[in-house]
């Protein structure tokens, strides 16, 4: 550790993945919720390839970084993994091994890593607990980035176990915000979503859900993410991970997101189902009894609000988000 950051007593908090979906949230919280000592670092791929391991130790040398917020990765929804499960083992794999072990050579005190409900095995009983991540294998239509993650929290363990370090994890479920990726291709269902009934709405077309509309999920608005990851960050102490996840309560079926997003829009048009379409894991139902036991009282955005202003948000970036 350089002399500079073992006298310093304020944080430098660098993001990777900083300009994404979760990255631009972060950034927002931590602007609402400034803290004197802290300073934030958001980083692009633009600012280096973590896949490089010379990279990555450049950006860790350039801002000196006391905490690390962990959320650069490949991502993607159903299809984008279908078609890709090596890439994105090989991948997350690469960025994660330089991120972790970077932290641990330049003595930063505390990282924060990002896992995902869809890594948990397939066959399991509900819900889903942080206990289970290594309980059986994930679901076949993710496994490369599933077992990426899973190794996240054997690396936390292990480099708590050798060198004592406080590197951590938080286990989100299917996120959704201003910035996500609304590509059809590659994203996840809501920006999806949101991106065919924008198209349809503007060429008198018909929407096509892709699958049955059975498969049940909990989404988290990316700005609850955030201000989650800023508590961890600040105030969670153990290793093991935490899942951040609304109630069970509040879990929906594609088709009932489907018919937010469409009354969201105000669209009129028809709906069909393509159900030659993989509907992927029927369901991943995480409990979030951890994350009450800490916070009892956290009050999450309700879907139908998050998901108009991500609309709001979506039409007015039409030009500039990603798709
Ligand atoms: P995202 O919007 O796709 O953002 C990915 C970020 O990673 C971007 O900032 C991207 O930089 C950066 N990145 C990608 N490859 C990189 C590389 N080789 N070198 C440096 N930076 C790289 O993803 P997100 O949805 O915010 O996801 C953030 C974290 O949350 C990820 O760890 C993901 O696994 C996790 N997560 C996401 C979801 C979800 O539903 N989205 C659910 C659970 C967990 P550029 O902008 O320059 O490309
Ligand atoms: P997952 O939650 O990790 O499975 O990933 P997604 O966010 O991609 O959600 C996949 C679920 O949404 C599956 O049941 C799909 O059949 C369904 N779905 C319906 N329409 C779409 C769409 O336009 N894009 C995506 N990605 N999934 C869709």
């Amino acid at each position: 550790m350089s002399a500079e950051k073992k006298s310093r007593t304020g944080k430098v908090i660098m993001v990777t993945g900083g300009s994404g979906l979760v990255g631009k949230a972060i950034e927002r919280v931590s602007k609402e919720d400034q803290r004197p000592d802290e300073t934030w670092v958001f980083l692009s791929s633009k600012d280096g390839d973590l896949r490089s391991k010379e990279e990555t130790a450049a950006l860790f040398e350039k801002y000196q970084p006391t905490h690390v917020i962990h959320l650069a990765a490949m991502v993607g929804g159903l299809f984008a993994n279908l078609s890709h499960n090596l890439d994105f083992w090989r991948t997350n794999i690469k960025i994660n091994d330089n991120v972790l072990q970077t932290a641990y050579e330049t003595g930063v005190k505390k990282v924060v890593s990002c896992l995902s409900t869809c890594i948990f095995p397939d066959k399991t009983t509900y819900p889903i607990d942080e206990t289970m991540i290594h309980n059986g294998p994930p679901h076949d239509s993710n496994f490369g980035y599933s077992y990426a993650k899973r190794s996240i929290d054997i690396q936390n363990r292990g480099y708590h176990a050798q060198y004592g370090c406080q590197f951590t994890a938080v286990i989100p479920t299917n996120v959704f915000g201003q910035w996500d990726n609304f590509n059809l291709q590659d994203g996840h269902v809501i920006p999806g979503l949101m991106h065919k009934v924008y198209q349809a709405k503007r060429d008198g077309t018909p929407l096509t859900i892709w699958g049955t509309g059975k498969p049940l999920r909990q989404f988290i608005y990316s700005y609850d993410l955030a201000r989650l990851f800023v508590w961890v960050l600040r105030e969670y102490e153990e290793i093991a991970p935490i899942i951040l996840s609304v109630g069970e309560e509040d879990e929906v079926s594609i088709k009932e997101c489907a018919e937010h997003v469409v009354e969201a829009f105000d669209f009129k048009g028809e709906v069909v189902y393509d159900t030659t379409k993989s509907d992927g894991q029927y369901k991943k139902t995480a409990s979030n009894a951890k994350l009450r036991s800490y916070l009892p009282d956290f009050k999450f955005t309700p879907i139908k609000q998050a998901l108009k202003e991500t609309v709001a948000w979506f039409e007015a970036n039409y030009d500039i988000a990603r798709k």
